[in-house]
């Protein structure tokens, strides 16, 4: 399968597959932005999603996809957060066992986390590469079916239903601006939004310090980067020098990419949880930070910020927004 092998009807067809399993998140009016910015800004909020973000939606597409057979083995996923409780949630709601490698440094919060949705986590090595390399090895010995969070067809169509609901509750969009990382949630909405009759703006947002995509589009191919600690940390990591799907996807859709910086994120959280009243990581609050500071260029009359997720450490938030 090529990368634009994967089309609108996918979209469709991931739609009412996972229309069961995962939540029609809102599409809510900020006041505060869009007195800020002189345009109707609308907040897509994926933090109210089940599991706290969006990834359940392409998990879930991805497991309901499986052939019997791999269904009766399972499935694998390497993560620590927002892509480990979608796999874990979807594979627990649909009998499927799920398995989820992580390193030893992962928190026992987030071990347990994912371990109270029903996953089989398993403890592996002191790095998450450490993890994937367990993984991998389960993968041939035990024929557990890799679950990639953002390089799959499946994943990225499911992901895409965000662009079908935008579209829906928002006809005359003019700008999407989304959360950055692997591309899978860009990849998806920028392929139902470009298939509008209108030219709709989709804009990637992610953290400046270890921007993966953006490093790779600007050196035309994927390229590693330096993983450093952010506030992001949902955006964090590599795109696997493999990559298969999502750089082409985001170098053939995606308009705009913008980068903010730490103390940006920092008070996109705090705006989301003073002038929204919303709990939003800060991974899933760059594209506020991006319209705070004036970064988006002409955005049109009516805009859409995908909220992508909600999971951040209390303890964290708390020192983010003072209180
Ligand atoms: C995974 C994730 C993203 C980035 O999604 P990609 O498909 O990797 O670009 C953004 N926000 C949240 C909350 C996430 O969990």
């Amino acid at each position: 399968m090529q990368p634009g092998d994967i089309t609108l009807r996918d979209v469709y067809r991931a739609r009412r597959t996972i229309a069961p399993y995962v939540r029609r998140t809102p599409l809510a009016r900020s006041a505060s932005l869009s007195e800020k910015t002189g345009a109707e800004v609308c907040l897509k909020l994926e933090c109210l999603q089940d599991t706290g973000a969006f990834k359940l939606r392409g998990a879930t597409n991805r497991l309901m996809n499986l052939s019997e057979a791999e269904r009766a083995r399972g499935v694998i996923a390497v993560s620590t957060g927002n892509h480990g409780r979608g796999v874990s949630a979807a594979a627990c709601r649909l009998g499927i066992r799920a398995v989820i490698c992580m390193s030893d440094l992962v928190p026992d919060n987030k071990v347990q986390a994912i371990r109270d949705l029903g996953a089989d986590v398993r403890i592996v090595g002191r790095s998450q590469d450490d993890a994937e390399v367990e993984a991998r090895r389960l993968v041939d010995e035990e024929g557990l079916v890799w679950v990639s969070p953002f390089d799959d067809p499946f994943v990225i169509a499911g992901q895409g239903t965000i662009g079908l609901e935008l579209l829906e509750d928002m006809p005359d969009i003019d700008t999407a601006i989304v959360p950055l990382s692997g591309g899978g949630l860009i990849g998806g909405i920028a392929l139902a939004l470009k298939s509008a009759t209108r030219d709709i703006r989709v804009i990637g947002v992610t953290m400046e310090n270890g921007a993966a995509m953006y490093e790779s589009q600007r050196a035309g191919k994927p390229v590693p980067v330096d993983e450093e600690p952010s506030l992001a940390d949902c955006l964090t990591g590599s795109l696997g020098l493999e990559n298969h799907y999502t750089f082409d996807l985001v170098r053939d859709h995606v308009d705009d990419m913008l980068l903010v910086s730490e103390e940006q994120i920092a008070d996109a959280v705090r705006h989301a949880y003073r002038q929204e009243r919303l709990i939003v990581e800060g991974g899933a609050s760059v594209g506020i930070a991006a319209l705070l500071n004036g970064l988006a260029g002409d955005i049109g009359a009516k805009v859409a910020v995908v909220i992508s997720g909600g999971n951040i450490d209390m303890d964290k938030f708390d020192k983010i927004v003072g209180a």
